[in-house]
């Protein structure tokens, strides 16, 4: 699988891999920062707030800018401006201006 790939997929329900990073980045405004810093998370209602699983598949949201697009160092990928940037390019730049054709 590319790596970037790979990586992508610990963007979200990461809520156990930030615990247990030191680093993390967003692939979105390309800012490293700890995961203290990040304060927001999604996945959580008032039925499974007390519920470990839902609680361990949480998603960081960005402290900077808000998006879900949190890696942490603890996926095993480097967290660094370099790979960052190429994940950006990736998915904010070019991935996502993809569209499948309408159909008719
Ligand atoms: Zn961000």
């Amino acid at each position: 699988m590319n790596e970037l790939l790979a990586a992508y997929r610990y963007t979200t329900n990461n809520y156990a891999q930030i615990e247990a990073s030191t680093t993390c980045g967003c692939c979105h405004c390309v800012q490293i920062f700890k995961p203290a810093d990040i304060v927001g998370w999604t996945g959580l209602t008032v039925e499974n707030i007390e519920d470990p699983k839902a609680i361990a598949a949480q998603t960081a949201m960005c402290p900077h800018c808000g998006s879900e697009a949190v890696l942490g160092d603890g996926c095993g990928f480097p967290i660094n401006a370099h790979f960052l940037a190429r994940m950006n390019e990736a998915w904010f730049q070019r991935t996502m201006i993809h569209r499948h054709k309408a159909k008719t």
